[in-house]
């Protein structure tokens, strides 16, 4: 990549080592028959490795300007914000096995990005995204630590999720000045069991809405002897505070409440 001007409104720290791209790749059991999604591919770095894998690589980058770099490899690239493309349309017409979506994200719109793949409804069977370190420890975060938040309970009704590598800031051009990890998130075969959605997750996004009161602070809107009771049974009580409530508490609690 000669004489590219990097755009930090984009997020672009590309990846100079060819073996931190080689392992990225080696992460999952992609086969020939199997679709990997790539969101910023940049100059192609990890494009190349994964083209290696399977031929059918669909690539979302917004920026334009990489339009002659990455025309120099056989990747399908869509050139345009990923947060905006209709991803079920898109993947309609491919015949393929399983989707894995692979990729070093752009930091600034992880959870959104994140998001749009869960509320566009495609089925995936893996996911290996390269992130900010303190991002990846929230959503991996187990109950009763400062990382576990209503992000943490969100992601993983979804996905188990774990930390699978980490990654250098030295290993990307230009050095960003964070940690980076690569995560991997396996959609889960049995999700809990929620009666409403929308309101479990904004039950929860209510439990977390200010971290340091307590349940019965954050939740007086609602029925509280109702959230007592399932406390109560899970030796949790209306004094305890959000991150201390695993997932499947909080499933509990929503499904009483919504009945
Ligand atoms: N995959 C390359 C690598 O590892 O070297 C580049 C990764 S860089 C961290 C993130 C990439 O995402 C950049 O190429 C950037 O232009 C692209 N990007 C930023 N926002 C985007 C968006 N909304 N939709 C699609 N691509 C985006």
């Amino acid at each position: 990549m000669e004489k590219f001007s990097f755009k930090k409104k984009y997020g672009q720290n590309f990846i100079v080592d060819a073996n931190i791209t080689k392992k990225i790749a080696s992460l999952s059991d992609v086969t020939k028959n199997d679709l990997i999604i790539e969101i910023g591919p940049g100059g192609g770095a990890l494009t190349k490795e994964l083209l290696l894998k399977t031929d059918k690589v669909i690539c979302f980058e917004i920026d334009e300007t990489l339009k002659p770099e990455l025309d120099k490899i056989s990747a399908k690239v869509i050139f345009k914000d990923f947060l905006k493309v209709d991803l079920l349309e898109i993947i309609k017409d491919y015949d393929y096995d399983r989707l894995f979506i692979i990729a070093n994200l752009p930091y600034y719109i992880t959870t959104p990005i994140i998001e749009k793949i869960i509320d566009s409804g495609v089925l995936i069977e893996e996911m290996y995204l390269m992130m900010q370190k303190e991002v990846g420890e929230r959503l991996k975060a187990s109950p009763k630590t400062k990382e576990y938040g209503s992000l943490t309970v969100y992601i993983n009704y979804y996905f188990d999720v774990k930390k699978v590598m980490d990654v250098s800031r030295n290993v990307f051009i230009p050095k960003p000045n964070v940690d980076s990890v690569v995560m991997k998130f396996k959609t889960k075969k049995e999700k809990e069991k929620v009666i409403n959605e929308t309101y479990f997750f904004e039950f929860v996004r209510n439990s977390f809405r200010q971290k340091r009161k307590t349940i019965k602070n954050n939740l007086s809107e609602y029925n509280l002897s109702v959230v007592e009771n399932v406390l109560l049974k899970n030796n949790l009580s209306l004094q305890s505070r959000a991150e201390e409530i695993p997932l499947k508490v909080f499933v509990e609690i929503s499904n009483e409440l919504a009945k």
